[in-house]
C-alpha cells in the first residue's frame, strides 16, 4: 500500500511516501518557513540526489499541493497519479486519554485533537493544520492520526498517577502520558523480530536518545512505564532540557530570585541539558568534542546524560521484573557509540555486558552485547513514518 505520511508542524511539512508492506521509502521531505517570505522544500525520490526548492510557501494547503505536485512529477516523482495514494496518516502530538490507539479521522475526531491541544498547545494545533489541508486537498482518501501518546496508555495507574492529589488527576488530567510513542513501538517491534522471537514474550528496555530523550518499559509490545511525562521536561537529561529535578529550586527561583514562570520554563525547556551544563551546545557531538579537548563541563555533562539514562534503565528492569534487552535508538541512541559505551558501563548490574567492538558502529540495526550477555544490547534505528504507515493500514484494516 502506498501511504502519504505526515508530520505537520506550525511552519514545516515533513512528509515521507511509504510502500508499507515491503517498508520502502518512495519519496520524502521537507517544507520549512511556511508563512514566512522566503520558505524552502526539499525533495528526495528513493535515493535520488535532494532536490532544493526556495519559493514563499504562504499556508499548508499550498505546501501539500507542493508536496503533491512532486510527487507527481514526470521527472523526478514516486507516482503516476494521486490516485495511487491510498492513505494519508498523520503523527498528532497528544490524544490525551480518550485515543489508545489511532483513529480514522472523522470531524468529531478533529474536534477531540482540538480538546486535547491545551496538552501540547505547540504541537497539536500544527498537526491539525496537516491533517486539514490533507481533507482538502485529497479527496475521498482515508486520513488517519497516530499519536505519540496512545502507545503509553496501557500504563498502570502507579506509572501514570502522580502522588500529588486524586482531585489534580481526576478533575484536571494532570498524569503522565508519555511521548515518543510510536518510535517505542516501532523499536520493541523490530527489537523481537531482530531476536526472532514474538514481542508478546519478551521484556523490552527502549532508550530514545535524541534531542528530545525518553525511556520505556515495554512488556510484551506494551508500554508499562515511560520517563517523559504530563509535558516533555521530566525524565533523563535531554539536549537543552533538565529533565527530573527537584520542583524545590523551581519554587525557590520564583518565590525567592524573582524570575517568572515563563523564565523558569524557558530555564528547563531551553536552557538547561547538555547545553546548560557543558555551556557549549545542546548537540551530542558538539559536547563529545569539546570533552575530547578538555573541557570539564562537557565531561560532567556527559556523565550526568548517561547516570540518568542509567538509573532509568536499573529502575525498570526492576518494574519489569525481568529483561530480555536494552535497545537504543534516535539521533544519540543510534550514533553515539562512546555514549552508549559509557551508559553501558554498569549494566552489567542487571545482567547487561557490551562488546566494545560491536558497539563502535553508527546508524545500523545491531545487536551489540557480548555472546554471552544475558541480557541483549541493541542499536535499531527508528522509523516513525514507517509505524504511522503500518498503523495507518492497521486502522483501515488491511493489516492484521
Ligand atoms: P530530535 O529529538 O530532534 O528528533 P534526533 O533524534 O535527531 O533529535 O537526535 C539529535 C541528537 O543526535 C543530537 O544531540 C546529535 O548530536 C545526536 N547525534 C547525531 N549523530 C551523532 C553521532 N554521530 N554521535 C553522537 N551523537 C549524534
Amino acid at each position: 500500500m502506498k501511504i502519504l505520511v505526515i508530520n505537520s508542524g506550525s511552519s514545516s511539512i515533513k512528509f515521507r511516501l511509504v510502500e508499507s508492506t515491503s517498508g520502502e521509502t518512495l519519496a520524502g521531505g521537507l517544507l520549512e518557513r511556511i508563512g514566512l517570505a522566503e520558505g524552502r522544500m526539499e525533495y528526495r525520490r528513493g535515493s535520488d540526489e535532494k532536490i532544493r526548492t526556495d519559493l514563499p510557501i504562504p499556508n499548508h494547503q499550498f505546501g501539500l499541493s507542493l508536496v503533491l505536485r512532486n510527487l507527481t512529477d514526470p521527472a523526478h516523482g514516486a507516482l503516476g497519479s494521486l490516485n495511487e495514494i491510498e492513505a494519508v496518516g498523520h503523527r498528532v502530538v497528544h490524544g490525551g486519554e480518550r485515543f489508545t490507539q489511532a483513529v480514522l479521522i472523522t470531524p468529531e475526531v478533529i474536534s477531540e485533537i482540538e480538546e486535547n491541544s491545551f496538552m501540547a498547545p505547540l504541537h497539536n494545533p500544527a498537526n491539525l493544520l496537516g491533517i486539514r489541508a490533507a481533507i482538502e486537498m485529497l479527496e475521498g482518501v482515508p486520513n488517519v492520526a497516530v499519536f505519540d501518546t496512545s502507545f503509553h496508555q496501557t500504563m498502570p495507574p502507579v506509572a501514570y498517577v502522580y502522588p500529588l492529589t486524586w482531585d489534580l488527576y481526576k478533575d484536571r488530567g494532570f498524569r503522565r502520558y508519555g511521548f515518543h510513542g510510536t518510535s517505542h513501538q516501532y523499536v520493541a517491534e523490530r527489537t523481537a523480530a531482530i531476536l526472532g522471537k514474538p514481542v508478546s514474550g519478551l521484556n523490552i528496555i527502549v532508550c530514545h536518545l535524541g534531542n528530545g530523550s525518553s525511556i520505556t518499559a515495554v512488556r510484551g509490545g506494551r508500554s508499562i512505564d515511560t520517563s517523559l511525562g504530563f509535558g516533555t521536561m521530566c525524565g533523563v537529561m535531554m539536549g537543552t532540557r533538565s529533565g527530573d529535578v527537584d520542583p524545590a529550586i523551581l519554587l525557590e527561583l520564583m518565590e525567592s530570585h524573582g524570575m517568572s514562570a515563563s523564565e523558569v520554563k524557558d530555564l528547563v525547556y531551553k536552557k538547561s541539558g547538555l547545553l546548560g551544563i557543558s555551556g557549549v551546545s545542546s548537540d551530542m557531538r558538539d559536547v563529545e568534542q569539546a570533552a575530547d579537548a578538555g573541557s570539564e563541563r562537557a565531561k560532567l555533562a556527559l556523565d550526568l546524560f548517561a547516570d540518568k539514562v542509567r538509573k532509568y534503565i536499573g529502575g525498570y528492569a526492576v518494574t519489569l521484573g525481568s529483561v530480555d534487552a536494552v535497545t537504543f535508538t534516535a539521533g544519540i541512541g543510534e550514533n553515539g557509540w562512546e555514549i552508549r559505551e559509557t551508559i553501558c558501563a554498569g549494566l552489567e548490574a542487571i545482567g547487561a555486558r557490551l562488546d566494545v567492538e560491536a558497539n563502535r558502529c553508527r546508524g545500523q540495526e545491531r545487536v551489540v552485547s557480548a555472546p554471552d550477555s544475558r541480557v541483549k544490547l541493541l542499536v535499531v534505528p527508528t522509523n516513525e513514518e514507517l509505524m504511522i504507515a503500518i498503523e495507518t493500514e492497521r486502522i483501515l484494516g488491511l493489516r492484521s
